[in-house]
């Protein structure tokens, strides 16, 4: 590499650090202009930005042009040079520009004395966002360097635009904020900004001659903590938040009841003569250390959460010092789950969070509690405080600042989702049975939410997925086999007149355990699921083991086993199965009964094996989220990919239609158990093909029940026989869509495309 490409390459990295550094596209800019005039020993380095409607593009920055023109100069997409090339969205690298056939003359702008050309697109995800543009005053070709420098560039600065322009809507003063992970519904009030008293942080560390006084006070405030926490526990049971209880205790608890935490605390008073506060930071700055060499996550955010919530009753600045007159959203850097249980709903509408290093808690709890929140959103703290926001957990986005007819459109969806939410409601202990009469089992995929609600077994056909690893993620090591059979008694308990399918732990991909925790590449094709626990049968054997013992009394457990793509899978489970059955029946000295055992179809693989499937498991369960993800290449949890993401993709539609023929061939039962089964027309769809097993969560169970309930299953078949003729997703869409106006549904799918418009 010779010396001008080495000077090139470092450029183009200090320039994406400076631009990218930059707070706002305004300062960024025109320093970018700037930087690439220099390196690249150009005249002029000019950039133009497209407006929102794709028509025109103006100059946005300059270095070496009129500044009187910045903003002023436009030229519409195809006219002349810039336009060309934005048209084109290809490069163009000229000697003479103005000898050029599409070369336009602008006055006002300086550039009469430029010869050469060079202009290249700026692009995100295929669609126009502007043109980057050097001259010079030398009639000279630029050349590949100049080519490639710029090329790279224009893709990196792409993307820097393209993330602040979804921060801006172009029509108002409204900024959209998109966060990382959203709950709940929808909250429209004033946002309060908070910060606890005394942050962990900033605690100094000082002494004190009054070791003993130092040590009660500290004493005293773990007391009132662990008295306040069964409280408000004891609460959350009461209202039938037993699961939220579970979470909200499973975070600290087991810091709470760590004997060995307080005694070091104690020691650093007594020993050392800190004050309290000192000696708490530094105990939890020691456990965190200790944390972080061991890779354990989630403990580093539960030890600071917990050392926050020290700290601030030892200093006396609790969430509870929020006073507050009207309903607000709570802006705050990161907020420990203990306050999320604590937070007074009449007065919280909901609560947007800074840090994405917040804990998983957080996050369940706030989940649990049905309280909209966004979390990990990047947006300016100081700003924020008293504006107006909207915060839509549903699709992960704060707005700031909504125009009056924005925040009419969220009124009216939330009246609207409470008016469908009655209507819905009316019919939930109805059974999902069609106009032409035939009975659609609708079951419920449930984690953490299952006991809150004692009509829930009466709303539902069973459970079709429970997923395991909720209650795992929860915990701090592996559960034992006997915190393994309360947690699945109480739920067969529940439903015990109706099936419950427990999915075998499905970790790996985005589900980690903090105490298992595996670091790959590309995780969503590495160890996950199925394959975690064939390589640790012990761990299968004892969940198998509890899963077992839970049924002998209630005799309704179905198991599947989630991310099958080898037939040796599903023996080597069965394996276990029946070696924990033959121990427990030595044990019981009594017959175990084997439940029924399924296959989550997931992988496409396993698709074409579907024969010999059949004659190793009693049912299917497609798994559509990871099913769709691997047959389209499209990563499920990639917002940059989502558009890509699409159940009615003809190759999925075929698919589906495929695995219920052969499930029938074979004399199977099948369902789905994936988002699509939860979605109006996702579950038309579904319908169309032959399923009768849908299984969602809960807040769709109603809704998709009231709509089975309005349609003919052999109307829709005639529908799924042309879908399966058409290429093109939108057209395939459209057939449902239809479908569903015309028997009255027109409304609920209305609603629907209206809140994913706002995504
Ligand atoms: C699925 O993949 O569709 C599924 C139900 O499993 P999960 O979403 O838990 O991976
Ligand atoms: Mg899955």
């Amino acid at each position: 590499m010779d010396e001008r490409q080495n000077q090139i390459l470092l450029a183009l990295r200090q320039i994406t650090e400076e631009v990218s550094s930059q707070t706002s596209v305004e300062e960024a800019l025109p320093l970018l202009c700037q930087r690439i005039r220099q390196t690249t020993k150009a005249d002029c380095c000019s950039l133009y930005l497209a407006d929102a409607g794709k028509k025109f593009l103006r100059l946005s920055a300059t270095d070496g042009l009129s500044k009187a023109a910045i903003g002023k100069a436009v030229l519409r997409i195809g006219e002349g040079l810039v336009g060309s090339v934005g048209k084109k969205q290809q490069l163009l690298d000229l000697a003479d520009a103005p000898s050029h056939p599409a070369f336009k003359y602008l006055p006002d702008v300086g550039e009469d004395e430029f010869f050469s050309f060079l202009g290249v697109p700026l692009l995100n995800q295929g669609e126009l966002l502007g043109v980057l543009v050097i001259q010079s005053r030398e009639k000279r070709q630029f050349g590949e360097l100049e080519e490639s420098f710029l090329v790279t560039l224009a893709a990196q600065v792409a993307s820097f635009i393209a993330v602040n322009n979804s921060n801006r809507d172009s029509q108002s003063n409204t900024s959209r904020y998109k966060g990382e992970t959203g709950t709940g519904g929808i909250a429209i009030a004033k946002a309060i900004v908070w910060q606890p008293g005394v942050s962990l942080e900033d605690v100094q560390i000082l002494y004190s001659e009054e070791r003993e006084l130092q040590q009660e006070l500290f004493d005293q405030t773990l007391f009132q903590l662990q008295t306040e926490m069964d409280r408000v526990a004891l609460e959350m049971r009461e209202n039938d938040k037993t699961a939220a209880a579970f979470g909200y205790m499973s975070g600290y608890g087991h810091l709470l009841d760590d004997g060995e935490f307080q005694d070091e605390v104690d020691s650093e008073i007594i020993e050392h003569g800190y004050v309290a506060s000192s000696a708490v930071k530094i105990v939890i700055d020691r456990r965190v250390k200790q944390a972080q060499e061991k890779g354990q996550r989630q403990l580093i955010f539960d030890l600071r959460d917990f050392g926050q919530i020290i700290v601030s009753r030892l200093v006396h600045t609790n969430s509870k010092d929020v006073e507050l007159e009207e309903s607000v959203v709570l802006v705050v850097r990161s907020l420990p789950a203990a306050w999320v249980a604590e937070l007074p709903r009449s007065k919280i509408a909901g609560f947007v969070c800074l840090d994405n290093n917040t804990s998983a808690h957080t996050a369940i709890l706030a989940r649990d509690l049905a309280i909209p929140s966004v979390i990990g959103v990047h947006l300016d703290f100081s700003s924020i405080d008293g504006h107006n926001v909207i915060v839509d957990g549903e699709h992960c986005q704060v707005l700031v600042d909504p125009l009056p007819s924005v925040v009419g459109e969220y009124e009216q969806l939330l009246s609207q989702g409470r008016e469908q939410t009655n209507l819905y409601s009316a019919e939930r202990l109805e059974k999902g049975i069609t106009l032409d009469k035939k009975r659609i089992t609708i079951q419920l995929n449930a984690g953490l939410n299952h006991a809150e609600d004692d009509e829930l077994w009466q709303q539902t056909d069973g459970i079709g997925l429970y997923r395991t690893e909720i209650a795992f993620m929860l915990a701090q090591t592996f559960p034992s086999e006997q915190q393994q059979i309360e947690w699945y008694t109480k739920l067969l308990s529940q439903f015990k007149s109706l099936p419950v399918c427990m999915r075998t732990l499905d970790i790996g991909g985005d589900k980690g355990l903090d105490y298992l925790p595996i670091k790959e590449q590309n995780p969503a094709l590495g160890w996950r699921g199925v394959r975690v626990t064939v390589d640790q049968p012990q761990i299968l054997k004892t969940q198998l083991r509890a899963m077992l013992q839970a049924q002998r009394q209630y005799g309704n457990l179905e198991i599947m086993i989630p991310m099958v793509s080898r037939i040796e899978e599903i023996r080597q489970v069965k394996n276990v199965l029946s070696d924990a059955k033959t121990e427990l029946e030595e044990q019981y000295g009594c017959t175990i009964r084997t439940p029924r055992i399924g296959a989550m179809i997931e992988v496409p693989a396993i698709a074409y094996m579907m024969k010999e499937l059949s004659s190793l498991v009693d049912f299917f369960s497609i798994g559509s989220n990871d099913l769709i993800q691997y047959m389209l290449a499209v990563d499920r949890a990639n917002p940059k990919v989502s558009r890509f993401f699409d159940a009615f993709h003809p190759a999925v539609v075929r698919c589906l239609a495929e695995l219920a023929a052969k499930a029938r061939e074979y004399n199977r039962d099948i369902a789905v158990c994936g988002e699509i089964a939860g979605s109006p027309l996702g579950a038309l769809m579904l319908l169309s093909f032959g399923y009768e097993r849908l299984s969602m969560n809960y807040s769709e169970l109603s809704r998709v029940k009231y709509i089975v309930r309005r349609v003919s299953v052999c109307e829709l078949e005639k529908i799924g026989a042309v879908a399966l003729t058409l290429d093109d997703s939108t057209a395939i869409r459209k057939l449902y869509s239809d479908y569903a106006q015309s028997m009255g549904l027109g409304r609920i799918i209305e609603l629907l495309e209206k809140q994913n418009l706002e995504q």
